[in-house]
């Protein structure tokens, strides 16, 4: 079967040559066929999702419709849904119905788009493979033996499966662009701050953002038009000015750019067809005029330590409040102290439970000089070696991710997957916009590249992935499902 590119439904809905009902129809008949094996939805109801079509039929009926009127999104389930299920992959959330909605899915709301289901991820988003998730396995569309990568697997998974064409996903250390690798999607990390994280359940608020995923830079970008801007609701929303990301690509005729390749990559152990399609992809920008140099990113080994100990600092405080006194599951119990330690125990993965320990441990009286404050300084670092850089680079290409889609259960040792996150920490810790887009295959498997930019360059980093992308093909290349 082949499904409409989100230009050609926006046109379609437009001319009112299909109805929301009829596209929608089309997806929930695949998350039907499908949805049982890939296992990327946790919550999904029919009859909730055509009544918002036939509400948004109305609008377009009315011409008010906006560019995604009607269009079907794929929330990650650590987004807010008001009276609908929210679990953040979580036991100790696993009943949990929000009274409001995340700013994001209310944007996606006000823009009359259908919010199609809830995806899958890694526990409280901790995680690269989706393999944390209290929900179960998600399989990668692409091949079903891998994981669709984390913590955003169940969003990267959906929109690959052609479960929506749009999904959002939400980035603390490559929880965006990772999976997009996996999942031969397109996934942006934005400024911190352009997106609300009003809504979003917390991980570690510092370096989490929302973000856009899709089939290409150009998808990205009319989401991006959607959920970015200011919001008084969070405090750390940013007040830049709203720049429109369709225009920008759309009037943004292709400049010369000058992208730099950290030497440190050298010290990285890469899958050798990762290496392959990131040479390749570097041709393909040589040939489309842009200047690539070698630079030093000296900070990089430091990355996976300092965000392993600033992401469970962040983390053991955000779920503190998770207890069995106001959220979700409760352990039955005969003393306050009781319910508190078995709600925690029961409700809480063993991965949250790594994180909760490791971030009290690094805060905990005489260890904070030891680890959180040495771990601040390698963010100070990151920040003046980044801005020096930038002075005489446009963006800083890497692959997104040491090796190609892993297996399930790959590593016994977790610090060994925590070192596959090496290259997307770095954005996180600086507030960087970083985006991930399709760089080739090895076999079935897709392979992802990424794009660092300097602050606020989030539209030319989507332009210069759209550029690249009208001249390759590999994002167009559908899963076999098997
Ligand atoms: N894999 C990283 C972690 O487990 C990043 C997760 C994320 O970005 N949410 O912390």
């Amino acid at each position: 079967m082949s499904f409409y590119t989100l230009p050609e439904q926006i046109k379609l809905l437009k001319k009112k040559d299909i109805s929301s009902r009829e596209l929608t129809q089309i997806y929930i008949d695949q998350i039907n066929k499908y949805n049982q094996s890939i296992n990327a939805l946790i919550s999904f109801d029919a009859d909730k999702v055509l009544a918002q079509a036939d509400q948004a039929d109305k609008i377009i009926a009315n011409n008010e419709s906006t560019s995604l009127t009607g269009i079907p999104i794929v929330h990650k389930d650590n987004l807010c849904t008001k009276d609908f299920m929210t679990t953040a992959g979580s036991r100790i959330l696993k009943d949990f119905v929000p009274p409001y909605n995340a700013h994001v899915v209310q944007q996606t709301i006000n823009a009359g788009m259908i919010s199609i289901g809830k995806a899958s991820c890694d526990e409280f988003a901790m995680g690269s493979t989706n393999e944390t998730s209290y929900f179960g396995r998600v399989l990668n569309p692409y091949c079903f033996k891998h994981v669709p990568g984390g913590s955003s697997g169940g969003s990267g998974a959906a929109v690959a499966a052609n479960f929506a064409p749009l999904a959002t996903g939400s980035d603390t250390g490559g929880s965006v662009r990772q999976p997009a690798s996996f999942c031969n999607l397109t996934g942006l990390k934005p400024t911190y701050g352009l997106v609300s994280r009003f809504g979003l359940i917390a991980f570690a608020s510092s370096l989490d953002q929302v973000g856009p995923m899709a089939r290409s830079a150009f998808d990205c970008a009319h989401l991006m038009d959607v959920i970015s801007g200011y919001d008084p609701k969070d405090s750390t929303s940013s007040k830049h000015k709203k720049i429109s990301f369709v225009k920008t690509i759309n009037q943004m005729s292709p400049k010369k750019l000058t992208i730099g390749i950290p030497r440190q990559l050298d010290d990285i152990k890469f899958d050798s067809s990762v290496m392959k399609s990131f040479e390749n992809t570097i041709n393909t920008f040589k040939q489309l005029g842009h200047e690539i140099k070698s630079i030093n990113l000296n900070t990089l080994k430091y990355a996976v330590p300092a965000y392993y100990v600033i992401a469970p600092a962040e983390a053991a405080s955000n779920l503190s409040r998770y207890n069995g006194s106001l959220y979700g599951h409760r352990a039955e119990s005969n003393t306050l102290d009781e319910m508190y330690k078995k709600t925690r125990s029961q409700g809480f993965g063993n991965e949250v439970k790594r994180r909760i320990l490791v971030g009290n441990f690094v805060l905990s009286k005489g260890f904070q000089g030891q680890y959180y404050e040495k771990a601040l300084n390698v963010k100070t670092l990151f920040a003046h070696e980044f801005s020096n850089l930038f002075e005489d680079i446009d963006f800083i290409i890497t692959p997104t991710t040491s090796s190609k889609p892993l297996t399930f259960n790959h590593f016994s040792d977790p610090v060994k997957l925590y070192e596959t996150d090496a290259l997307t920490i770095p954005a996180n810790l600086v507030g960087l916009p970083a985006v991930s887009f399709q760089g080739g295959f090895d076999g079935d498997l897709p392979i992802g590249i990424q794009l660092i930019g300097r602050k606020y360059s989030d539209p030319e980093l989507l332009s210069a992935v759209h550029h690249f992308q009208q001249h390759t093909d590999f994002h167009l290349q559908q899963p076999k499902m098997k």
